[in-house]
């Protein structure tokens, strides 16, 4: 029988407030003419987000069409290796291969709702575009997906899904010409007809509400996680482990757990090459506060607060930001962020494919080579990690790497 866990009495869903603020984190810093399409889309949400009627919709599209609950899944051999107590949740078996999914229908729902004609989104690595142009096909609507021109070239394979599914892509050629430069191609393209286009954000992001709107529709995570420990394990976990990018999994899996205060949350940043400014994408690690993108948060930038650019193995989290509830959450020392290498990703990537049979993205590896250092200093400890996705979108980068070594 599962025990019944310490709950802290603060409720963590008191964040943000009505400002969009997470303490001094968030808010909207945006050209005047974003600002009524940012209102709009508030009202939207408020009015929406928490219906019967969303809600009802919502779920059963999850579970019919995205596959949910996905599964809780015991690692019975990292367990022996580690000596802990290793447990998955295993969004990689999500409909189109991440928690993506989750998020891009529940926006696109909304955007019905709204009665907004168009979906327009960005994307990086391209896993939330090809979520969207799912979506869009799914609820019938039109999709144009933003993204970077060297992101056009790198992720060939998830271009053609889009464009198989039905949607436009649009090689951006402006700014650093990958996901950043998205992003601002979106919102130029909102601007100009902010009620007949919805913009789908793909993390946990931008200005308010949609760091708010991204983590709701992604605590279905920690929410099927919490309840999928204490029927399974018989206990909720020690400590809750997750690779952050811009912070959508990470949060989605945290937030339920919040308020319990005997679990410990690990989030994982991309280490990249090293502590230098410009060789990850740490920016909870390494950034400084600033504004980029619409929102106050942590941010890689250099002395002259010039916003720099990052690298990572993995481009699901190259990315020279953070979403600000995050940055709420480690200055408020709730939850502590750490990172972990190119390196150490992906000898934990071919450690999970070979242990478990699972080949996680090369974002999630970060979790796996957080979660491990975790456990050599906590043995026996009861270890959930958020398995973000499943890495056969990365097998042209295995093979120039880790294959590449062994032949
Ligand atoms: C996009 C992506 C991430 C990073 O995005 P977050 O918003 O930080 O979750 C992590 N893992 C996978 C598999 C992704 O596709």
């Amino acid at each position: 029988m599962s025990t019944s866990p310490q709950r802290s009495a603060v409720p963590p869903a008191a964040y943000p407030d009505a400002k969009g603020r997470f303490g001094t984190f968030g808010g909207r810093y945006v050209p005047e003419t974003l600002v009524a399409a940012l209102d709009r889309l508030q009202q939207g949400v408020e009015r929406h987000l928490h219906s019967a009627d969303f809600q009802a919709e919502f779920r059963q599209e999850l579970a019919t069409w995205v596959g949910r609950p996905t599964a809780l899944t015991r690692a019975g051999t990292l367990s022996r290796r580690w000596g802990a107590e290793v447990w998955l949740k295993r969004e990689d078996l999500a409909h189109t291969g991440a928690h993506k999914i989750n998020n891009a229908i529940g926006q696109t729902l909304l955007a019905k709702r709204l009665g907004a004609k168009r979906i327009i989104a960005e994307t990086g690595a391209g896993q939330h575009g090809v979520a969207s142009a799912a979506a869009a096909a799914r609820l019938g609507m039109p999709c144009v997906v933003y993204m970077g021109a060297i992101d056009v070239e790198r992720q060939a394979p998830n271009v053609g899904r889009m464009k198989l599914m039905g949607a436009t892509v649009v090689p951006v050629t402006s700014g650093d010409q990958t996901l950043r430069a998205a992003i601002d191609e979106a919102l130029r393209d909102w601007v100009s007809d902010p009620n007949g286009t919805y913009y789908s954000l793909g993390s946990a992001v931008g200005p308010h509400p949609y760091p708010y709107l991204v983590r709701e529709l992604q605590s279905v995570i920690g929410q099927e996680a919490r309840a999928q420990m204490l029927e399974r394990a018989g206990g909720l976990p020690d400590v809750a482990v997750a690779c952050v990018g811009g912070g959508s999994n990470a949060i989605g899996l945290f937030h339920p757990f919040l308020a319990d205060d005997g679990v410990r949350l690990l989030g994982i940043e991309a280490g990249g090459r090293g502590p230098g400014l410009g060789d990850n994408a740490a920016s909870l690690t390494f950034g400084t506060p600033g504004v980029l993108q619409g929102s106050y948060t942590l941010i890689l930038q250099d002395a002259f607060g010039q916003v720099r650019e990052t690298h990572s193995v993995s481009a699901g989290l190259d990315y020279s930001g953070v979403g600000p509830e995050h940055a709420y959450l480690h200055t408020s020392g709730r939850v502590t962020y750490e990172s972990a290498t190119d390196e150490e990703a992906l000898d934990a990537l071919t450690e999970c494919a070979e242990c478990e049979g699972i080949l996680p993205a090369i974002e999630t590896a970060h979790a796996f080579a957080g979660a491990r250092r975790f456990a050599r200093a906590h043995p026996g400890a009861r270890i959930l990690i958020g398995c973000s996705g499943r890495g056969d979108k990365d097998m042209p980068i295995l093979q120039r790497t880790v294959l590449a070594e062994r032949s």
